[in-house]
């Protein structure tokens, strides 16, 4: 894809961002895109970026790993796909952010290898809101522990709360599955006195049904970059 194109796509998920925002009364600015290049080259990386996209999202440890190293391009590299706890170490030495911490295992040997760095590892603890059997993330009634455990974690900020929406023609699935991240979050919010700023949620498909349950980032990826390959 050439930039002409990308800029297109990228125009056109903008202005959805946009619309949906307006739909809501809220401000644009509070909607961050993220994108999603997994399956894509290394020159998607410097699409995005030179379109001023400040994050890309990977779903696979080593994809990344090896996407980054062949870029300069000046973005912050999120992980958005399901980690094993034998590769969490690889994840926390070469991801800016993690969003997809779903157990206290897994938040252990983050923050361990992020001690040894000398940094603090930001991340976000991914929820099964959908209670979908075919998705990873904590189940919402182990959310509480999963983030009193990551809260007691020196080397470890929580920024947020992450999710997918289950499978589904009906788009009324979706706006449930982020309604209910969002009073998930407000509880936690309340319980912890943690801000939890940051509701990942909404990818290509339900960007507008996200950003009407108030998404900060949309991780979007076939409508920028066309059908993965
Ligand atoms: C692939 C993926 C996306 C992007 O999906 P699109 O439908 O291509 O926009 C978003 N989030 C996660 C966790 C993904 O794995």
């Amino acid at each position: 894809m050439d930039y002409e194109e990308f800029r297109v796509r990228a125009d056109a998920v903008m202005s959805r961002i946009r619309g949906a925002c307006e739909k809501a009364g809220r401000d644009a600015a509070g909607v961050e895109l993220l994108a999603v290049t997994k399956s894509h080259p290394p020159q998607a990386v410097e699409l995005a970026s030179r379109y001023g996209l400040k994050s890309v999202g990977e779903n696979r440890v080593q994809e990344g790993v090896d996407k980054r190293a062949r870029t300069s391009a000046a973005v912050s590299w999120e992980l958005i796909g399901h980690l094993q706890s034998n590769k969490a170490r690889l994840a926390a030495l070469n991801f800016d952010r993690i969003q997809s911490v779903d157990s206290v295992k897994l938040a252990a040997i983050l923050d361990r290898t992020a001690g040894e760095m000398g940094k603090s590892l930001p991340i976000l603890l991914q929820v099964n809101a959908g209670l979908d059997p075919a998705k990873s993330g904590v189940e919402p009634e182990a959310a509480p522990a999963l983030l009193e455990a990551a809260l007691g974690c020196a080397n470890l900020r929580v920024d947020g709360l992450m999710t997918i929406a289950p499978l589904s023609d009906d788009p009324a699935v979706a706006r449930r599955t982020f309604a209910s991240l969002r009073e998930i979050r407000d509880r936690l919010s309340k319980s912890t006195g943690a801000a939890l700023r940051v509701l990942s949620m909404g990818m290509s498909a339900d960007i507008e049904e996200a950003v009407a349950e108030g998404s900060t980032l949309v991780r979007v990826g076939s409508a920028l970059f066309g059908p993965r390959v």
